[in-house]
């Protein structure tokens, strides 16, 4: 008989969530908007100091929304952090756009400012200055920001935060999501809250988060019949899950946390093994840890590489994974330009998320740990 599965990252509710979903129920809001979503955009506002948020059926659907509202269209160019989920980048092919592909930097994995300038400037010598940049916070480690954000005011090329992994991190004391001049979030089912499925773009001008929420509900003009001048998209959140995500609200802080307490973890039993790296944070920077994950070193490990770790845990019922494939490596994007040296193809090559749910027990941690100081002390 083998034991439970333990997750990746797995969904965490609190107490408050199904009461918020009953009345829901209760008041047959069920459908259209209603006071959860307005209740929800109000909590994220209240959370990370934006002004205004629009609560979406997805960050996917917020990336989207975030490049039309910045007038990115067929034909322009759109950077892009290349280590990412494949959501960073699709929206700009939506778009009929073409993503332009930076390498990470290793410190904290995330778009690399030097590789971001050089492709500027060559996007620009070859006649096409670039519409959006869209750094991401990978794993909840905030990327280089203000560097980030100098090269953008420098080049005046608006910034489209890609916050998915990072609610509830900070950079500099303001929270990821709000450095940009637009941020996205994501409650998708792993992340550190989640709403089962869902998003929102968050911004400070009334008038842009307006339109989002304009553009998401199928674009209807004020009139009585059904009027279009604008082609519309069907990414609202329903009322019901925005339920599920106020109650979440009520532990995010909790989870943050958790999930910080985890990455002390590992840290404490893996720390001190050669060939073993993790992610420490720079001065000013605080990661929400979403997942805890490490660099592992053949070399170094007497040829135990992350694929080695991933197999083991893998017997024993215990779910971990490598990191995001970069996207200028994935067949998709094989046409697309990259600028870097190779630093997010290392990472990918040695990298591994471990297990990192805020719903973790000590039995979980003591299977992990018997498995991992197997391998690594053998
Ligand atoms: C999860 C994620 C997204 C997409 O969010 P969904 O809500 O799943 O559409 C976008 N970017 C990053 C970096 C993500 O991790």
């Amino acid at each position: 008989m083998s034991l439970p599965k333990i997750w990746l990252s797995s969904p965490h509710m609190g107490t408050q969530e199904q009461v918020f979903v009953q009345s829901a129920f209760d008041t047959n809001w069920i459908a259209p908007l209603g006071p959860h979503v307005d209740g929800f955009e109000a909590d994220l506002c209240a959370f990370t100091g934006a002004k205004h948020a629009a609560a979406l059926s997805s960050g996917t659907a917020a990336l989207h929304l975030g490049l039309i509202l910045l007038d990115v269209k067929a034909g322009d160019l759109v950077l892009c952090q290349s280590m990412t989920f494949s959501a960073s980048a699709n929206p700009i092919v939506y778009q009929g756009a073409t993503p332009v592909f930076i390498d990470s930097e290793p410190d904290t994995w995330n778009m690399d400012p030097i590789a971001l300038e050089t492709a500027i400037k060559d996007c620009i010598a070859k006649g096409k200055k670039p519409k959006a940049i869209i750094p991401v916070h990978l794993y909840g480690m905030p990327a280089k920001m203000n560097e980030i954000l100098h090269i953008a005011r420098t080049y005046e090329i608006p910034v489209l935060e890609d916050a998915a992994e990072a609610l509830g991190s900070t950079y500099h004391g303001i929270p990821c999501g709000t450095l940009g001049d637009l941020g996205v979030l994501s409650f998708n089912g792993n992340k550190i809250i989640t709403t089962s499925s869902g998003g929102a773009l968050i911004g400070n001008d009334a008038a842009t988060i307006q339109q989002a929420r304009f553009l998401s509900t199928q674009a209807r003009d004020q009139a009585p019949h059904y009027q279009h001048s604008h082609i519309g998209y069907n990414y609202r959140m329903s009322n019901v899950l925005a339920g599920i995500g106020r109650g979440q609200m009520v532990v995010l802080p909790e989870r943050v946390a958790q999930r910080r307490s985890n990455y002390e973890r590992y840290l404490a039993v893996l720390g001190n093994i050669t060939g073993i790296q993790f992610v420490p944070e720079p001065d000013g920077f605080y990661s929400n840890r979403w997942l805890t994950t490490i660099l592992v070193d053949p070399a170094l490990t007497g040829g135990i590489t992350r694929e080695t770790i991933r197999l083991k845990l893998e017997e024993h019922n215990i779910e971990s994974r490598p990191l995001w494939k970069p996207m200028h490596l994935q067949p998709v994007f094989a046409d697309c330009p990259f600028y870097g040296d190779g630093t997010a193809a290392r990472l990918f090559e040695q990298g591994l998320c471990l297990p990192s749910g805020s719903n973790l027990v000590d039995a979980d941690f003591s299977r992990i740990f018997e498995v991992l100081t197997q391998i690594l002390s053998s």
